[in-house]
């Protein structure tokens, strides 16, 4: 469980178009990462795949059924951002199972997924602080934390260490591969930071004004680069 399939995809904002057409098959598992320049489309991509952006034209299908017109509640899939917006009046453990007890699950069963999440990201000695006591590597752990208790088909994350200082993004993007390793779940990753794409993606896909340039494995895009765009935002002497 956790194909992504885009097929011919738009997205206008009254008579602008700023997705034109994208077909993109992504399989169960995958790390794929949409990489470009500000503006490209890359937010508005994938909140589209979250649901929080209507698809103009073209559909979506998730596990092979279409959920073009489904409510994000309804996709089983989860969004990590750069701004975290946690609770700063909950605990670390209630900011984890907040949509849990929303959802009325049972305190038993969100004990159970938030110390499972905790110990992924190790964050058991913390999960009586209160988010102002945090780091802010710490803080972007809990964010994380939030969607792994919901146990989502696939993770989409927009950029979501743009916020932190370079050698924590480092740490982050780190512990970012090795939950994927260990969920083995679909991960969509957004970001402008092609060291970040290169490290994380199974495949990469680079978007240039709301078209796909190239989608390849990071070799693939570094050693042949279907033009000066890619050559140039990858970085390869191309
Ligand atoms: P990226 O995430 O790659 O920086 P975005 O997806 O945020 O790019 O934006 C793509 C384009 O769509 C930009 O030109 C942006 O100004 C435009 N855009 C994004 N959201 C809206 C909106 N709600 N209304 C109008 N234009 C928007
Ligand atoms: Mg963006």
């Amino acid at each position: 469980m956790g194909s992504i399939e885009l097929k011919s995809v738009e997205k206008w904002f009254g008579t602008a178009q700023v997705i034109k057409g994208i077909d993109l098959k992504i399989e169960e598992g995958e790390f794929v990462v949409f990489v470009g320049p500000s503006g490209c489309g890359k937010s508005t991509l994938l909140r589209m795949i979250g649901g929080l952006e209507d698809i103009s034209r073209g559909s979506l299908e998730i596990n092979a059924n279409d959920v073009t017109d489904h409510p994000p509640s309804k996709r089983g899939l989860t969004m990590v951002f750069q701004s975290y917006a946690l609770y700063p009046h909950l605990t670390v453990a209630e900011n984890m199972g907040f949509s849990l007890k929303v959802a009325g699950v049972p305190k038993a069963e969100i004990d159970k997924q938030v110390n499972a999440a905790a110990e992924i990201l190790k964050l058991g000695p913390f999960l009586e602080r209160r988010p102002k006591d945090l780091s802010g590597g710490q803080r972007q752990r809990v964010a994380i934390g939030r969607s792994i208790v919901r146990d989502p088909t696939a993770f989409l994350f927009d950029e979501p260490l743009s916020n932190l200082d370079a050698a924590l993004r480092v740490e982050m993007r780190y512990e970012i591969a090795k939950l994927h390793q260990n969920l083995k779940r679909t991960m969509i990753y957004v970001t402008h930071d092609q060291v970040e794409a290169m490290t994380l993606a199974d495949r990469i896909v680079v978007l240039e004004y709301g078209h796909i340039a190239q989608v390849g494995t990071p070799r693939e895009l570094y050693e042949r680069p279907a033009n000066l765009f890619v050559a140039q935002f990858i970085g390869s002497p191309k």
